[in-house]
C-alpha cells in the first residue's frame, strides 16, 4: 500500500522515479532495465494479460536486449519454435535457399524464436515483475500531466473507475499504435512509400519443414507482385499465415477480410499447396498497416518507444526487435539522467538519431524489396555480400558496416529506376487526414 497524492491509501505508488505506459515488448524492456539498476518504476497496462497481439517472428538480434533482461533462460525452456534461418519464395513459386543465421554468425544468439504474442508478452511482464516493476493492468493511462513543457507524471484509470495522479521524474510513452505522446503533439510522419494492410489467420496441420528448417519464416511473394504471403510456424501445431499488400488493393471494393484473403490463396499455389488439407483455427484478422516515424523521440521529462515512437512495415520482423532496442536505449538514457539529475529533451533522446539510422537501413532493405529487389538475384550476383545482406535480416542495423550493399544493389536497378523516397518527405496533408492505423479482430475475440 502507498499513500496517493491526496494522503489516502492506495496500491499504486503515485510518486516512482518513472512511469510507463503501456506493457507490450517495450514497455516491458525499459521498465525492467530501469528497475534493475534500482529506481522505482511503475507501469500501466490497459488491458488484461494474456491479450492478443500480432508481432510473431523474432530476429536474432533480440538476444542481446532478452540477455540484459535476464529473459533467455525463460525463452529457452518454452515452447517456442526455434528459428534457424528466413526463406524467400519469388512471384514464379521459386524458393530461394534458406538464410541460415548460424552460416554468418556461429554463436547461439543465431538461433532465434516464433512465438505466440500473448505468451511472450505476458512472460516479458511476469519478468519484469521479479525485476521489481510494480505493473498495473487493467488500468489505463488518460493522459500525461505536464507543468509548461515538462511531463511530470500521467493520470490513470483503474478497472473499478477511480482516477488518480502519478508523479515521476521521467514517462515513457510505450502505447504501441495508440501513440499518446505522438498524437498530443502532432509529431507523427506516415511514411510516403510503406502504405500497406494485412489480413491473416491460423492454420493447424498446415505443412511443416523439418530439422533446422522447421521454425523458418517464410516470404513469399504474391505471383503478381502487388504482395506477400509471411508463413511463419509456431507451437500448437498451428501456422499463422498471412498476406500484406497495398492498402487500396486489399481493402477497396473487394468485399470481407474473409474474401480477400481466399482469393489471395487462391491465386498463390506455393501458399495453397502449404495450407492443403489444414484446419482453419481462427477468425480473419486484419489491419491498416501504415509505416509511421515521430520527428523527435523525447521532450523534458518525457521519451517514445517502440510503435509508440515508430512503425515499420513488417516485412522483415523488425518490430519486437526495435521495440526492444528502443527500450533499451531509453533505460541507459533516463539511468544516467537521473544520476545526472537531467531529465531533459536532449539527455532522453540522445538515442534517436543512430537509432534512425538503424531503422532507415531496414527500411531501405523493405523498400528495395516491394520495388523489385530479388534476394536470390542479389547474392548470386554478389556471392561475398551474401553475410552482409544476412546481417541485415538478423537486425544487425546499428552499423554502417552494412551499408557497402547499397550500391552492388544500385547497380542492379533496371535504367530509369529510382532510390526509395525518404521516409520524411512525408505524405500530403489530405492523404495523411485518412490515415489510421487499425486492428479488426474476428469475432471470437471481441469483447
Ligand atoms: C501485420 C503485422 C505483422 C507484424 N509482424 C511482426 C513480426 O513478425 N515480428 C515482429 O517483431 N514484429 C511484427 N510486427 C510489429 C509488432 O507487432 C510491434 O512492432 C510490437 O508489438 C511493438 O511493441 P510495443 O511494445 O511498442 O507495442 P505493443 O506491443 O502494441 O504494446 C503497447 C501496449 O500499450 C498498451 N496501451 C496502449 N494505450 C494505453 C493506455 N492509454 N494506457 C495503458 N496502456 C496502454 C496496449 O494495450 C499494449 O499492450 C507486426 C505488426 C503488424 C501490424
Amino acid at each position: 500500500m502507498f499513500l496517493d497524492s491526496t494522503g489516502g491509501q492506495s496500491s499504486v505508488n503515485t510518486n516512482p522515479d518513472v512511469v510507463v505506459i503501456g506493457g507490450g515488448p517495450a514497455g516491458a524492456t525499459v521498465s525492467t532495465l530501469i528497475a534493475q539498476k534500482g529506481h522505482n518504476v511503475v507501469l500501466f497496462e490497459r488491458d488484461k494479460f494474456p491479450r492478443f497481439h500480432i508481432g510473431e517472428s523474432l530476429i536474432p538480434e533480440t538476444y542481446w536486449v532478452l540477455e540484459r533482461l535476464n529473459m533467455l533462460p525463460k525463452m529457452k525452456a518454452s515452447c517456442f519454435v526455434k528459428k534457424f534461418s528466413v526463406q524467400f519464395v519469388n512471384a514464379a513459386g521459386k524458393q530461394s535457399a534458406p538464410f541460415y543465421f548460424h552460416d554468418n554468425k556461429p554463436h547461439e544468439c543465431s538461433q532465434t524464436w516464433q512465438v505466440i504474442r500473448s505468451e511472450f508478452d505476458q512472460m516479458m511482464l511476469e519478468n519484469a515483475r521479479e525485476h521489481g516493476v510494480e505493473a498495473h493492468e487493467e488500468t489505463r493511462v488518460l493522459e500525461v500531466l505536464f507543468n509548461g513543457d515538462r511531463a511530470t507524471g500521467v493520470r490513470i484509470q483503474t478497472k473499478d473507475g477511480q482516477q488518480l495522479d502519478v508523479h515521476a521524474k521521467a514517462v515513457v510513452d510505450a502505447s504501441g499504435q495508440s501513440a499518446m505522446l505522438m498524437n498530443r503533439f502532432k509529431l507523427r510522419i506516415w511514411d510516403p512509400e510503406l502504405n500497406k494492410g494485412a489480413i491473416w489467420t491460423y492454420w493447424k496441420g498446415a505443412y511443416r519443414d523439418t530439422g533446422r528448417d522447421e521454425g523458418a519464416t517464410i516470404v513469399i511473394q504474391t505471383p503478381d507482385k502487388q504482395g506477400w504471403f509471411w508463413y511463419i510456424p509456431q507451437h500448437d501445431n498451428t501456422i499463422s499465415v498471412g498476406v500484406v499488400g497495398p492498402f487500396d488493393y486489399l481493402f477497396k471494393g473487394r468485399g470481407s477480410h474473409e474474401q480477400v484473403y481466399n482469393e489471395e490463396v487462391e491465386k498463390c499455389p506455393a501458399v495453397q499447396k502449404r495450407i492443403e488439407g489444414a484446419e482453419r483455427a481462427a477468425g480473419y484478422f486484419a489491419t491498416k498497416d501504415y509505416s509511421y516515424r515521430a520527428t523527435q523521440a523525447a521532450g523534458d521529462g518525457w521519451v517514445m518507444i517502440g510503435d509508440a515512437f515508430g512503425f515499420l512495415d513488417p516485412l522483415y520482423s523488425s518490430g519486437v526487435l526495435l521495440a526492444l532496442k528502443s527500450g533499451e536505449l531509453a533505460a541507459d538514457a533516463i539511468c544516467e539522467g537521473i544520476a545526472k539529475n537531467d531529465l531533459s529533451a536532449a539527455q532522453l533522446g540522445a538515442w534517436a538519431p543512430a537509432f534512425n539510422q538503424g531503422i532507415d537501413r531496414m527500411r531501405r532493405l523493405v523498400c528495395e524489396y516491394y520495388n523489385g529487389f530479388s534476394f536470390g538475384h542479389f547474392v548470386k550476383k554478389f556471392p561475398h555480400l551474401r553475410n552482409t545482406i544476412t546481417d541485415l535480416l538478423i537486425g544487425d542495423l546499428f552499423t554502417d558496416r552494412v551499408d557497402c550493399v547499397w550500391e552492388p544493389m544500385e547497380s542492379l536497378y533496371p535504367q530509369g529506376h529510382q532510390h526509395p523516397t525518404q521516409w520524411d518527405a512525408g505524405t500530403p496533408a489530405e492523404i495523411a487526414a485518412n490515415k489510421e492505423n487499425e486492428l479488426y479482430l474476428p469475432e471470437e475475440l471481441r469483447a
